[in-house]
């Protein structure tokens, strides 16, 4: 064991167990240095998730207040997941219709209930509701919003 006081990149002075041979804990602690420490990242992607929630014009979300910090911060990851898989969609959508395999209508039409379906997800203000659901890839969460 070699508990180890390391200043890191933000200036909190954090404490590690660095194990292994000498070079590797060397390399280790030059890392830890050269980034912010655990508790600072974990704001920084909170007030990210704020201004995105914020950017999105997105509903404060209810319940305890440590879940809906997670939570807020999952939602913002799903929304990016959304926003990437929409773009995926369109990409595989334009090559479809390129092939003559789809219609410009189909394809609106599938877009326009994916946007749907992302949207109503996106309304949902109970804390819980993400924290159940940050597991879930993006697709799974717009099929059951379009179930519903
Ligand atoms: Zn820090």
């Amino acid at each position: 064991m070699a508990i180890t006081h390391i200043k890191q990149l933000c200036g909190h002075l954090t404490e590690h167990n660095l194990l292994g041979p000498g070079p590797e804990r060397a390399r280790w602690e030059a890392w830890l240095r050269s980034v912010v420490c655990n508790a600072c990242n974990h704001e920084q992607a909170r007030r990210d998730a704020a201004t995105m929630a914020t950017l999105n014009d997105l509903p404060e979300l209810t319940g305890e207040a440590r879940r809906v910090d997670w939570a807020v911060c999952i939602r913002a990851g799903k929304l990016a997941d959304f926003e990437a898989l929409t773009a995926d969609y369109l990409r595989t959508a334009q090559q479809a219709v390129a092939a003559g395999k789809a219609t410009e209508e189909i394809i609106a039409k599938g877009l326009e209930t994916a946007r749907a379906a992302a949207a109503k997800a996106l309304q949902q203000t109970d804390a819980e509701w993400w924290v159940a659901r940050d597991g879930w890839t993006a697709r799974e969460i717009l099929k059951e919003m379009v179930g519903r």
